[in-house]
């Protein structure tokens, strides 16, 4: 069940000619593992996840989430793809600000149709799993930066995503809670077996990803010596 987009080149327009923001990225992500996507700001970072998502459709190229071709799909097929099969945590955690932690889980399963019983014996298993069974009644503005983080991350996982897309996630966190969060991240990975794309700007983050990618100017530099190369 793994991510691969092959030959992606995408473009935005750009006054009277077109920004090639993507140019035929080739990446192969393997269930159960992380790849760390790192690179200067303007690269292409969060345009490649964008078109990972199936929410930017690429110029040229396939993207295929978990067996799926998604060019063919149309919009209806593809929104409903990115409900079951991807998840995608962003920067902002964008919780729901009246909303429980535990409730901001279940929400997601019913927007999927989901059962209200499964739904809450799964939000507090995965509240469990990212260290927050304690605090499930809580609201965000309840929770620090790094729980809220938990929680938007633990949200992105209710469907049971095949592909789990991170854009950033703790740069509104110190380091060390950046570095736990990206240790969660890791470990549910492996545990949950999901193909897991991690954008960060922080290099120390790069120990935990099975792979790293260097994205410059659109085009991936691969692969990159880690940690305390000079490559990224
Ligand atoms: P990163 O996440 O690495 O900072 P982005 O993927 O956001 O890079 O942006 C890559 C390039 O595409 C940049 O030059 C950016 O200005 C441009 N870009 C991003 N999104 C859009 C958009 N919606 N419309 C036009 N240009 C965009
Ligand atoms: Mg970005």
């Amino acid at each position: 069940m793994s991510l691969i987009l092959d030959d992606v080149t995408l473009t935005y327009p750009d006054g009277d000619g077109r920004l090639t923001a993507l140019d035929a990225i080739g990446l192969e992500v393997p269930a159960g593992s992380v790849t760390a996507v790192v690179g200067p700001s303007g690269s292409g970072k969060s345009s490649l996840l964008a078109v990972a998502a199936t929410l930017v459709t690429p110029d040229r190229g396939r993207v295929v989430v978990a067996g799926t071709d998604t060019g063919p799909l149309d919009a209806a097929a593809r929104a409903a793809l990115r409900r079951e099969r991807i998840g995608i945590v962003f920067q902002q955690p964008n919780l729901l600000p009246s909303l429980t932690a535990a409730e901001q889980l279940q929400v997601m399963a019913h927007l999927s149709g989901g059962r209200p019983k499964a739904a809450r014996a799964r939000a507090a298993d995965l509240l469990d799993a990212v260290g927050l069974a304690d605090l499930a009644g809580r609201r965000p503005h309840q929770l620090s930066g790094g729980q809220r983080q938990r929680v938007n991350i633990a949200r992105a996982l209710m469907n049971e995503p095949a592909v789990l897309l991170v854009d950033e996630p703790t740069s509104a966190l110190d380091h060390e809670r950046g570095a736990a969060v990206v240790d969660l991240l890791a470990t549910l990975t492996a545990e949950r077996g999901t193909a897991t794309v991690l954008v960060t700007h922080d290099r120390t983050h790069l120990e935990r990803a099975d792979a790293t990618v260097l994205v410059r100017d659109g085009r991936l530099v691969d692969p990159v010596t880690v940690p305390g190369g000079a490559a990224a």
